[in-house]
């Protein structure tokens, strides 16, 4: 794709990669076919081929509207369009770049601000969260049925607990902001398998939540401050011989993975960063490693 960016815009490193990503877009549309978004409003500016271009022209010096910032709000950042671009289009840094300009130049009214930073900090923080969730519970009878059918039953308290037995092969997990509420189950369950490994799941109580609500949210100096509070909980542990970052939540997983791309212009991190996102593994690719011990 042809691309005739600002020069403000050309000129700084983001702008540089931004144009470098849009230039390898052909513009095939083959990626509409795995959007949700895309499937869902069936509107091309609800796909990716679409936000794309709408990103182009935002760079290129065009007008954009409250209507732009929509669609690129829909977005969900699954990047399941990624998987089908024959192209290795890098759209998730590509819409980064394109969130962030348009928070500069198009304002939000307060009430989605505020929606927006309730979201960023409710979502982020597990007691918040939890208490939240404790308070839905109780009152779950009088919700609409859209909101109460997503209220989670409390979990079994005994398939919560993660197995105490020690062993010398260790990963860490992320115990998360969310999933650490709605479904402790999931980390306690892959601990026990990994456990059957001879393999010891270490949770660290100071990491927090992976960072990817706030990036999404077009925060991205939140993100990089939750990503270094992350490596430095972390970093003792990986010293000490931890082989792995074993992730049970996709999205939190893709995120700790783009750690060394966030923290790339940072001195004091980038190196440290690079470390953490290659360890970091899917449950699924640890155990398919790990499946000699299982059999
Ligand atoms: S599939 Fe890839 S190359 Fe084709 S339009 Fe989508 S992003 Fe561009
Ligand atoms: S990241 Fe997901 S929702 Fe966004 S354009 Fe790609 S497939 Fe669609």
């Amino acid at each position: 794709m042809q691309t005739q960016l600002i020069p403000v815009i050309q000129e700084t490193i983001a702008g540089a990669e931004a144009e470098s990503i849009l230039r390898s877009c052909v513009h095939c549309g083959m990626c509409n076919a795995t959007c949700p978004t895309y499937q869902l409003l069936g509107d091309e500016l609800d796909g990716p081929r679409g936000r794309i271009y709408l990103i182009k022209q935002m760079l290129e010096g065009q007008e954009v509207s409250q209507t732009t910032q929509t669609h690129l709000d829909r977005c969900l950042t699954c990047r399941s369009c990624e998987t089908t671009c024959p192209s290795g289009v890098q759209y998730h840094r590509l819409l980064e770049f394109g969130r962030a300009e348009i928070e500069q130049r198009v304002s939000r009214s307060w009430l989605q601000k505020s929606f927006r930073s309730g979201l960023k900090h409710g979502l982020s923080n597990p007691r918040l969260f939890q208490l939240a969730l404790q308070l839905g519970r109780r009152v779950r009878g009088a919700l609409p049925s859209t909101l109460r059918d997503k209220i989670p039953p409390q979990a079994d308290a005994a398939l919560a607990r993660m197995p105490q037995v020690q062993h010398q092969r260790k990963v860490l997990m992320l115990a998360g902001c969310v999933q650490q509420s709605l479904a402790p189950e999931i980390n306690a369950a892959a601990a026990r398998v990994l456990d059957v490994c001879s393999v010891q799941s270490l949770q660290v109580e100071q990491a927090q939540c992976c960072g990817a609500v706030a990036l999404h949210l077009s925060d991205a100096e939140r993100a990089k401050q939750q990503a270094r509070a992350n490596i430095d909980a972390w970093w003792p542990c990986i010293e000490q011989g931890a082989e792995a970052i074993v992730m049970t939540a996709s999205g939190c997983g893709l995120m700790v993975h783009e750690y060394a791309g966030l923290l790339a212009g940072d001195i004091a991190y980038h190196e440290k960063a690079r470390k953490v996102s290659s360890l970091c593994v899917d449950l699924g690719q640890f155990l398919y490693a790990s499946r000699s011990l299982l059999i």
